[in-house]
């Protein structure tokens, strides 16, 4: 593993280059995510945003991006990636660009695309070994068009087409795990609300060539039915409860980054958040949060036991 630059807060960038008075929703996780993230790597990029909460970045004439971006529809940023880089490569076979002229491709969707509409694409761009870095930034539902569920929602939250007493019936789909599964240069979790960790796969994923996916959980104040000032609060507290595991994949291991110690329950973080009332009131449902307990348990417990494991 390579050294980093991220040893303390104040080692992180100073300033936004990412233009201010977006159309988000005031507290967006999302947001917050890709201000770090284009902070970090610079202008010289582009970003191929497929359709989502973000999209609303790169509405023409008008964009906070410096440098450049491509619009796709939700199923197909992986494809407009790879045209980029296939024109970006032309361009410097021809000479027509220099290497220093040359430019990183970023796929920037949420998680309808990266979880369900755009996977197959995705997956197509891994068998290709496609020189990308992939940001999706999660929030859990199809915000854009009104929170319904997507493949990334967790048991039991309640969206717009998951009402009801025990809210969405289905179990978040384990992205890091699909793409880990496709052996691709690197995996890595983050929140925003951790943002050396943040840097620091950041910085890791740039160091390396390949298809990369930085899976970032973006708190959505909107969709998730909290104060937009909690936001911070609650990427902590995803941390903190084990809900959300900071993790990375390189060179066919998984490493986590932050292991919460002591970890706290689930409901400090379920109770913070709307989508979870029917949890907590009129009757509190033991056996709903006890199952998400559970399922924590479990996850954390497997990490334990291959921790012990003698490695071969
Ligand atoms: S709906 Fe959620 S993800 Fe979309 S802009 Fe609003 S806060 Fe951000």
């Amino acid at each position: 593993m390579s050294e980093t630059h991220y040893h303390h807060l104040r080692d992180l960038p100073s300033r936004h280059i990412l233009g201010t008075g977006t159309p988000m929703c005031a507290g967006c996780g999302g947001l917050a995510t890709l201000h770090q993230v284009y902070d970090l790597m610079g202008e010289k990029c582009v970003i191929v945003n497929g359709a989502s909460c973000l999209t609303l970045l790169s509405v023409y004439p008008y964009t906070p991006f410096r440098g450049s971006w491509l619009y796709t529809a939700m199923a197909c940023a992986p494809a407009g990636a790879q045209g980029v880089r296939d024109g970006l490569d032309i361009l410097k076979k021809k000479g027509r660009i220099s290497e220093a002229e040359d430019l990183e491709v970023v796929v920037l969707t949420g998680d309808g695309s990266a979880y369900g509409m755009g996977l197959s694409a995705t997956s197509g761009a891994m068998d290709r070994n496609l020189d990308f870095l992939y940001l999706c930034y999660d929030n859990e539902g199809y915000g854009n068009t009104g929170q319904q569920f997507s493949p990334a929602t967790p048991h039991a939250a309640h969206t717009a087409t998951s009402k009801g007493p025990k809210g969405y019936p289905g179990y978040k789909k384990d992205l890091f795990g699909i793409w880990a599964a496709h052996q691709p240069s690197y995996v890595a979790t983050v929140v925003a609300a951790e943002p050396l960790d943040l840097a620091r796969k950041i910085e890791r994923a740039r160091s390396l060539t390949g298809p990369r996916l930085i899976l970032a959980l973006a708190p959505c104040p909107t969709g998730w039915d909290y104060e937009p000032s909690a936001t911070v609060e609650i990427g902590k507290l995803a941390v903190q409860t084990g809900i959300w595991p900071l993790k990375e994949y390189v060179d066919g291991r998984v490493v986590h980054t932050k292991i919460p110690h002591p970890r706290l329950k689930v409901e400090e973080y379920l109770k913070a958040q709307g989508r979870f009332r029917h949890l907590f009131a009129p009757r509190e449902n033991r056996e709903m949060i006890a199952e998400i307990q559970a399922g924590v348990d479990r996850y954390w417990q497997q990490v334990e036991q291959e921790q012990e494991q003698p490695r071969s």
